[in-house]
């Protein structure tokens, strides 16, 4: 007979289930194995195939978990996308890995009737507690962290063990100081001027984000980043970044022409329905011209879901608005790819830029990047100059732009003012 039906369970209930699992092992000295099952695109596939079939797909899932897990063993359904399999009275903890190699060929074998192609797809969390001392909570965000990790390196399965708790408890707590301080407005943005090689005079400049955190000071990206994108809050902190940026534009001295802002956007943002309409309001609000405004994609970005990125990166443009590359030669690009690009920029990798002086292989990349954009009309960046040397390099080369700690650093607004007043030979035209 088949098993009943699994209901949703309570957080109290799952919780109170997780710790009598664990009270039972921690008795008989053995460690206790929680797997964390995230039913991933969950919406997609109800689109693709319709409810009916979504939910026999999910049926067929708790079936098959409830066919697996010993007696002792504990099958919790948390919410509609996530179902746990508690695992008591371990002997050893690779039994636990035998249990998850088990879930993903179940959760394989879960397949429509109607439509053999059409499977679940999983990622796993895997967390054990081995010394007796876990709490039922620890244990699950153990393993939703494990999940999150897991999902960032694109793997399949997270071992809690590649994270402490601190990890996640630090996150969670990061992350509401950026949902605090982005209501209290304490992100700002820096820019690094970009120069052009032939002129040697600015033609834009940066716009990178930093948080002026009340006890820590200036805090750079990478140490927020990661968890504002693991979290959503990049999306806010975008908007944010875009309209401080076109703000401070318009307080740059009149000297300096078209010259204009290259704002940071990530997959998150890109992809988001409305993004362009978005974009171009917060231009019409500052009465920025598009053609001041670049949007900076990473190469990644641009080619995951390329065919989506590649129509919000058209619209951009043909709104008017400088689509730029960032970061090109770190991901897959292919030769083709160059085929198809819609930008008008692309920057070369500062991993290429670094040691071009030095390493032949470097150089050989670089010149194939330049020469493939010049055929294709795309304008080239080269990134991260730190040295004269490298400058005349890449200018020899055939660069149209370069940026870098040699030419400037990212600067406060306030700075860049000066900076670009004395580049364009002009004084401070700030207003008061
Ligand atoms: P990125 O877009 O590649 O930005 C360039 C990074 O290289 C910046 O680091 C810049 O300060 C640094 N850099 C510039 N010249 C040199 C150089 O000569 N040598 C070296 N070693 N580094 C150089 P930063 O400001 O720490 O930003 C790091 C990353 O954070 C950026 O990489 C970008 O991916 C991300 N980021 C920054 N601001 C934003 C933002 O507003 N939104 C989003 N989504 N991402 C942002
Ligand atoms: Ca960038
Ligand atoms: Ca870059």
């Amino acid at each position: 007979m088949a098993p009943p039906p699994l209901q949703v369970t309570s957080a109290r209930d799952v919780l109170a289930q997780i710790d009598a699992g664990l009270a039972e092992s921690r008795e008989a000295g053995r460690a206790t194995g929680l797997i964390l099952i995230q039913i991933d695109r969950l919406n997609e596939l109800r689109i693709s195939v319709g409810l009916a079939a979504a939910e026999q797909l999910q049926m067929q899932l708790d079936q098959r978990l409830q066919g697996l897990a010993r007696s002792r063993d504990r099958v919790l359904r948390i919410s509609d996308d996530q179902r746990v399999l508690l695992v008591p009275m371990l002997m050893n903890p690779g039994q636990v890995e035998l249990a998850a190699g088990k879930i993903l060929r179940e959760i394989d074998a879960c397949r429509l009737a109607s439509d053999h192609s059409i499977a679940l797809q999983s990622r796993l969390g895997v967390a054990v507690d081995d010394v007796g001392k876990c709490t039922a909570e620890a244990l699950l965000r153990h393993a939703q962290a494990a999940i999150s990790l897991a999902a960032r390196k694109g793997e399949t399965v997270g071992h809690a063990h590649d994270l402490t708790e601190i990890v996640a408890e630090s996150d969670i707590r990061l992350e509401a100081e950026i949902e605090r301080g982005l209501g209290q407005g304490e992100f700002e943005i820096w820019c690094q001027p970009k120069l052009d090689l032939v002129t040697r005079l600015p033609v834009g400049a940066e716009g990178l984000v930093r948080w002026r955190h009340p006890s820590r000071g200036l805090v750079p990206p990478d140490e927020f980043l990661p968890t504002a994108e693991r979290s959503g809050r990049i999306v806010q902190l975008t908007w944010s970044a875009l309209n401080i940026g076109l703000q401070q534009l318009t307080q740059w001295p009149a000297s300096c022409g078209d010259t204009g802002i290259a704002i940071n956007v990530s997959a998150s943002c890109l992809y988001q329905a409305g993004f362009v309409h978005q974009v171009l309001d917060a231009l019409s609000i500052w009465s920025v011209p598009p053609q001041r405004l670049t949007i900076e994609v990473t190469e990644t970005v641009a080619m995951t879901n390329a065919e989506l990125s590649d129509r919000v990166l058209r619209t951009l443009r043909e709104a008017g608005v400088r689509v730029s590359i960032d970061d090109f030669g770190s991901g897959y690009s292919s030769l083709s790819y160059f085929k198809r690009l819609p930008a008008d920029e692309i920057k070369i990798d500062r991993a290429f830029i670094q040691d071009l002086i030095h390493d032949d292989a470097d150089r050989h990349i670089v010149a194939t990047i330049i020469e493939l954009s010049r055929r294709f009309g795309l304008n080239v960046v080269a990134e991260g100059i730190e040295d004269e040397a490298t400058l005349e390099c890449v200018a020899t080369m055939g660069c149209d732009v370069a940026q870098g700690y040699l030419i400037a650093r990212p600067m406060p607004h306030e700075q860049i003012i000066d900076y670009l007043a004395q580049a364009f030979g002009t004084v401070d035209s700030r207003a008061g």
